[in-house]
């Protein structure tokens, strides 16, 4: 340092030290190493500057008291910055220190579809607060890897329907403005035009949904032609999600929300009480074992996903078994729905069986290549589970938000559902907040 010279050293220190901060603030979340790296660099620069100011302070101003004066409140400063980041950790302890000069913390468990959508949905709408996604399986290794990812509903016969009509038009609203911009490819979402067919004549009721798909319709006789075996069917538009796509892509905007990602399994809800203040319930048919819900069931079913980039229209027979389902990377091949089976073995006479029906549904089918067998169970029940619940052990409160159980429809309702928990979240944080200040009285 005596070399360069003491104004050569502080003054470039100085303005590495600023240029660093502004780095740090453009970083990507993604970039971790990156991000420490450029912290690391920017603490030593400051490090290198205050220790100059130090030493000209004394040399400059000799006297007892300045030194005194400089040394302990260098002394201070360091202290304060060891202490502060513990400061959040005395809103459990001390009932004076306000909620909101903490973040509340909120772990959602599960990072299926169902998860990382309430998980995006809650940092979105709820900016203030750290949003921790735990789980044990991620993507491509959850049902809603298996899952077709079509917005076709499944009526839910415990919920309202117009409780399920609002969530598919939240779903299906939020998903075509997606389609429709730049992140379309990204986030795994196309839109597909394609036939729903029956064996018997036309029935006079129309599903709740038909006026939310785009230009639902009665088959032609010319379209029905293409299969003899049916008499009846329905064309429309609707959306389709492509996984592992479209979970990696909720994952990333969760990350670049500030949200966190950690592997873990939880056996016990109350293993999250001494770090998170609201626990959001999305573990699907592991519910059954978490929380000890028996109205929670698997529905087993087994698909194929086929390389047949030629095929572009859906077709479904409306029986829900045998359907055709295109996407931007591959073509599902359906299906099976075997209540209460937690068989996740495929079954090799299934897939043939599978492949046969829709190759006589697509008799081009039989040029398909590629061909892979899923597994998954759907996390079936009577209604979906949305709702609030204060878990109670001693002095001890842990308010929890259930929403599970979308069985076959969790694509078709999955935003509308993570609307819905993210203003059940926004609830708990104000009844909160609301008896800390009630205790401060
Ligand atoms: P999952 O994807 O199973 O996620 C649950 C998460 O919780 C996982 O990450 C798991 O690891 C985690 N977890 C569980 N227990 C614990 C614990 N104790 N600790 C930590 N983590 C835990 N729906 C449609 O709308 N359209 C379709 O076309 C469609 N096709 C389908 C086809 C098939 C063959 C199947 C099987 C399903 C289909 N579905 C479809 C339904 C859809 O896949 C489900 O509704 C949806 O995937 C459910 O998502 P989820 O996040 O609740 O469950």
């Amino acid at each position: 340092m005596d070399k360069l010279g003491r104004r050569n050293t502080l003054i470039p220190s100085l303005i590495s030290s600023a240029l660093i901060c502004v780095l740090i603030m453009l970083i990507p979340q993604d970039f971790n190493a990156l991000i420490i790296l450029a912290n690391m660099a920017g603490k030593f620069t400051i490090g290198v500057a205050f220790g100059l100011i130090y030493l000209y302070t004394a040399e400059l101003y000799p006297t007892i008291v300045r030194s005194l004066a400089v040394g302990s409140g260098s002394m201070m400063c360091r202290v304060g910055s060891v202490v502060a980041p513990f400061c959040v950790y005395l809103t459990s302890i001390w009932i004076f220190m306000p909620l909101s000069m903490s973040k509340p913390r909120i772990a959602v468990i599960g990072a299926g579809l169902i998860g990382l959508s309430a998980a995006v949905c809650i940092s979105e709408t709820i900016p203030t607060c750290s949003v921790t996604i735990i789980s044990d399986e991620f993507t491509p290794n959850t049902t809603s890897d298996v899952a077709a990812g079509m917005l076709i509903p499944h009526t839910y016969p415990g919920t309202p329907i117009y409780q399920q009509k609002q969530w598919f038009k939240e779903t299906f609203d939020y998903l075509f403005a997606i389609n429709n911009s730049s992140e379309a490819p990204s986030a795994g979402i196309s839109l597909v035009s394609g036939w729903q067919i029956f064996k018997t004549s036309s029935s006079a009721e129309l599903p709740f949904w038909s006026d939310i798909v785009l230009g639902f319709r009665a088959m032609t006789e010319m379209e029905l032609k293409k299969f003899p075996q049916y008499r009846f069917g329905q064309a429309f538009t609707t959306l389709k999600c492509d996984c592992p796509s479209y979970l990696l892509w909720l994952e990333k905007r969760l990350k670049g929300n500030g949200g966190e990602v950690h592997a873990k399994r939880i056996a016990n809800l109350w293993d999250l009480q001494n770090n998170y203040d609201i626990v959001v319930n999305c573990t699907g048919i592991g519910s059954r074992q978490l929380i000890g819900d028996l109205k929670i069931y698997p529905v087993r079913g087994q698909v194929l996903k086929v390389h047949a980039p030629w095929l572009n229209h859906f077709i479904r027979d409306g029986d829900g078994l045998s359907y055709i389902y295109p996407g931007i990377h591959n073509v599902t091949l359906g299906g099976t729905r075997e209540k209460g089976s937690w068989n996740l073995s495929p079954d090799p006479n299934i897939s043939k069986d599978i492949f046969d029906k829709c190759c006589a549904l697509e008799p081009s089918l039989q040029k398909a290549q590629d061909i892979k067998v899923r597994v998954g169970l759907r996390p079936s029940r009577l209604a979906v589970r949305l709702q609030k619940e204060i878990l109670v052990q001693g002095e001890k409160k842990l308010p929890v938000v259930h929403n599970y159980g979308h069985g076959s429809g969790g694509f078709s309702m999955h935003w509308g559902t993570a609307k819905e928990a993210a203003r059940l979240v926004g609830e708990c944080i104000a009844t909160l907040q609301d008896s800390l200040s009630k205790a401060k009285l």
